[in-house]
């Protein structure tokens, strides 16, 4: 059973859906979990874990978020760039404004994360890095010109971190969902799953598991890319109706 009892760990957008579940994965292995978010404090966290505020955009809001993780439970071992927005346009539509705002929140957040609590990760030791891309970091979807373009990014980010830190004995990888349950795709058709082999959502907690493999386990990767998408990047069903 995956185990990180010592360590601490950082998680953004803690609050709700996929960072959540990641929070109680990480809770339930041991781990001292400081969940960090725009919202305020959820009243049904699980005992022991902390909160703070973090607007991942702002550089002072990171350090206080450090600051306040390593007076409650020392240096961070493990960060999860979970912190994400979605915002739909096509390019021609889109407001500028927009795709920079998203590019802020999904791409410059993470970076900043990694920046700001690199020393830290150096204190502890070593550490892990998990950030949080998509399939969209993997393929195109229209009408997400924005945060496709923030996920590869993120995903580039992941491999350059990854070839940085490694002296530091940290580790970094990227995870990509599928379409995942969770506030950020209520309004999300069922139908959109049907072509996937499994043809429906993931639930948060099916992204949670493979963070806490990742952050305990995976001591042999980093600069990887580990899928959560329910089959739906294993191919094209173009062909399904040929006999
Ligand atoms: P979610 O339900 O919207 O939760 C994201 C959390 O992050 C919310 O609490 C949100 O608060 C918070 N947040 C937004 N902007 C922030 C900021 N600037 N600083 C700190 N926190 C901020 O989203 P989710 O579905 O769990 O997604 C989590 C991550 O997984 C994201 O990076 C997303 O892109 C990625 N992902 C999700 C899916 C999916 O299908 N759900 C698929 C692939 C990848 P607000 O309420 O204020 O926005």
């Amino acid at each position: 059973m995956a185990d990180l009892t010592g360590s601490t760990a950082l998680v953004t957008g803690g609050a709700r859906g996929i960072g959540r579940a990641v929070v109680e994965a990480f809770a339930g292995a041991g781990a001292s979990v400081m969940a960090a978010d725009v919202l305020p404090r959820p009243a049904d966290l699980p005992d022991g874990v902390g909160y703070t505020h973090l607007d991942v955009t702002s550089e002072d809001d990171w350090a206080a978020a450090l600051a306040a993780t390593e007076a409650a439970f020392g240096p961070v071992g493990v960060l999860v760039n979970n912190a994400g927005i979605l915002e739909v346009g096509p390019i021609d539509q889109q407001p500028p404004k927009s795709f920079r705002h998203v590019l802020d929140v999904n791409l410059t957040g993470a970076w900043l994360g990694m920046h700001v609590l690199a020393p830290s990760l150096r204190a502890a030791g070593g550490g892990v890095v998990v950030n949080i891309s998509s399939t969209a970091g993997l393929i195109g979807y229209p009408n997400l010109g924005a945060y496709t373009a923030s996920k590869w990014g993120l995903r580039g980010l992941t491999k350059v971190a990854a070839m940085e830190f490694a002296a530091d004995g940290i580790r970094v990888c990227s995870v990509h969902p599928g379409p995942i349950r969770t506030p950020m795709t209520a309004d999300f058709d069922d139908d959109m799953t049907a072509s996937q082999p499994i043809a429906r959502f993931g639930e948060p907690a099916e992204v949670a598991a493979m963070v806490l493999f990742i952050a305990a386990e995976a001591t042999y990767s980093t600069g990887s890319e580990f899928v959560v998408d329910g089959g739906a990047l294993a191919g094209s069903p173009l062909t399904a109706s040929l006999r």
